[in-house]
């Protein structure tokens, strides 16, 4: 006779761990845990030994010497600038921009950012990444990289009123933007957006038609904004408004908008970001790079603003890596700020996860509950930097380096494990990115 109620459950697999930092609302650390995922989505968190008995699951992966996180989220980069890593470094912006990306970015052709993509995606999957905000041309390849991949993906069409390899004219861009949302419509994994590329890149009423467009199509706005104080000086002297105020001005600000950087803000900047309920992206590593400056994130964080963490692209980092990316941020406050309990290191992971996920709209991601999505990654306790492990979110944003991950998941697939890539041919992809980056620089 068997018993109905103690009858083990079936689920697709099951996941245990030395340690599971959840932060879910309670921000709870398990330890001796273990998560039943079915369907791509968590159908129980709890005591390994609770849930052992409790399922069936089809397949086990058992992790007794991992710490898993929810899958970092990168919102804001450039995935196929990858191929342009190292091509210019140590250079102002104005120059690294027109000197060396853009004439680069001109020889560019779909192909190009599809493996572009492709390897900035087994980047991300290497270092825990399950969820990336991209903006560029060609947006489609984008689309099919990280389809192909199987990361979760937003997908933003770059707009500018300068003619590029993707595109004449910004009425062309919206046309690519429109037909990428068509073709999304219904996908779970990948999401459209828009992204004109910035204020002294595009026209007023530019701008203003994305705007249009991300209200009448559900799509997030995202747009690089205040990136440096030259931004805002030459936007006063254009437009007579700094570059938050302009924004609001043409209708660019509210909960569906995303800024890229936001380091040149001043306090009735961070006001109206706070009102309008408008997100922010830092990118603490590319700012720095880039000598733009720092982003006053603490003050945008005690004024309710939510701050999500990004990368930026790979020619401006140069790693798509987001635990080096926390602990940068974290550190970079306490400079900036005078005060070491600026950006404590549960508050960046905060940032690389839930509020990374909300910023890009999507707040199921970034946090591992029952019933939201089985994205997560996994760090190898057993390596030195991570001994002895008193405070695995301490430990994660501080010692880690990304290079612990060991298991990346995405909607309950392994993507990545120990090393090898389940949708990605590393080898093959190695090869052809490297020819089609050295044809791209003439080298
Ligand atoms: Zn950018």
């Amino acid at each position: 006779m068997t018993n109905a109620a103690t009858a083990p459950i079936a689920c697709d697999t099951l996941i245990t761990a030395a340690v599971v930092v959840s932060q879910n609302e309670a921000r709870d650390v398990l330890h001796d845990a273990a998560l039943a995922v079915t369907d791509g989505r968590i159908a129980a968190m709890g005591p390994r030994a609770e849930l052992t008995a409790r399922y069936a699951p089809a397949a086990i992966l058992a992790l007794p010497e991992a710490m898993v996180l929810p899958g970092l989220v990168n919102t804001h980069t450039h995935a196929a600038m990858t191929l342009f890593r190292g091509l210019c470094d140590d250079a102002p912006l104005s120059v690294w921009l027109h000197d060396h990306i853009w004439p680069a970015e001109a020889r560019l052709t779909p192909e190009a950012v599809r493996l572009g993509t492709l390897l900035a995606c087994a980047e991300m999957l290497a270092s825990g990444t399950t969820c990336f905000l991209d903006a560029y041309l060609f947006i489609d390849a984008v689309a099919d990289a990280a389809e192909a991949a199987g990361l979760r993906a937003v997908l933003g069409q770059g707009v500018f009123d300068i003619e590029n390899a993707g595109f004449k004219t910004a009425d062309a861009a919206l046309a690519s933007a429109a037909a990428l949302a068509d073709r999304l419509a219904g996908q779970t994994l990948l999401r459209p957006a828009i992204f004109p590329h910035a204020v002294y890149t595009c026209r007023q009423d530019t701008l203003e038609r994305c705007a249009a467009f991300a209200r009448e199509r559900g799509t997030l706005l995202s747009t690089h904004a205040a990136e440096t104080v030259r931004e805002n000086e030459n936007c006063l002297a254009a437009n007579g408004a700094r570059v938050i105020p302009y924004l609001h001005r043409l209708g660019m600000l509210g909960p569906h908008t995303l800024l890229a950087h936001g380091v040149a803000l001043d306090a009735a900047d961070i006001a109206l970001l706070a009102e309008t309920g408008t997100a922010v992206s830092h990118c603490p590593k590319s700012n720095m790079k880039l000598a733009s400056g720092i982003a006053p994130v603490h003050a945008l964080r005690q004024a309710g603003v939510t701050v999500g963490l990004g990368t930026d692209g790979a020619a401006s980092n140069n790693a798509l890596n987001l635990f080096s990316e926390m602990g940068t941020a974290a550190l970079l406050q306490k400079v900036a700020t005078g005060d070491p309990t600026a950006l404590e290191a549960g508050a960046a992971l905060d940032m690389a996860t839930r509020d990374s996920a909300r910023a890009l709209g999507w707040p199921e991601l970034g946090r591992l509950e029952v019933g939201g999505p089985a994205d997560l990654c996994a760090l190898d306790l057993t390596r030195p930097q991570l001994q002895p492990c008193f405070d695995p979110v301490s430990d994660a944003v501080y010692a880690a380096n990304g290079g612990e991950v060991v298991l990346t998941m995405v909607a309950g697939r392994v993507l990545y494990r120990d090393g090898a890539f389940s949708t990605i041919d590393y080898a093959a992809l190695r090869r052809q990115f490297r020819e089609t980056a050295s044809r791209l620089i003439g080298r």
